[in-house]
């Protein structure tokens, strides 16, 4: 059975301090997780749940560090649980 995409804590998060609001990331990203909102422009995380699952492309592209992820090891321990969850 296939683990539903929302069991799946992958997509990023935004800190705020250090975000300088050059908007590639909205811009970069092929799947429209991010969007736009405020006066003075800022991203945010807008269809989290549409972010591929180990894809990191737009933390690399950002030029202030400002985006996270869980880390590959939390990634594939969660997948372990999940895929025992689900091939009960
Ligand atoms: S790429 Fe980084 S600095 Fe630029 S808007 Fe996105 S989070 Fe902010
Ligand atoms: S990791 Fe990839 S799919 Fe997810 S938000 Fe960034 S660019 Fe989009």
């Amino acid at each position: 059975m296939e683990i539903p995409r929302e069991e799946i804590p992958w997509f990023p998060s935004i800190n705020y301090e250090k975000c300088i609001r050059c908007l590639t990331c909205v811009k970069m990203c092929p799947h429209n997780v991010y969007g736009v909102e405020g006066n003075e422009p800022r991203p945010i995380v807008k269809n989290p749940y549409e972010c591929a699952v180990g894809c990191q492309s737009c933390a690399k592209m950002c030029p202030s560090n400002a985006i996270n992820f869980p880390s590959t090891e939390e990634l594939r321990k969660i997948l372990r649980e999940l895929r025992q969850k689900y091939s009960r």
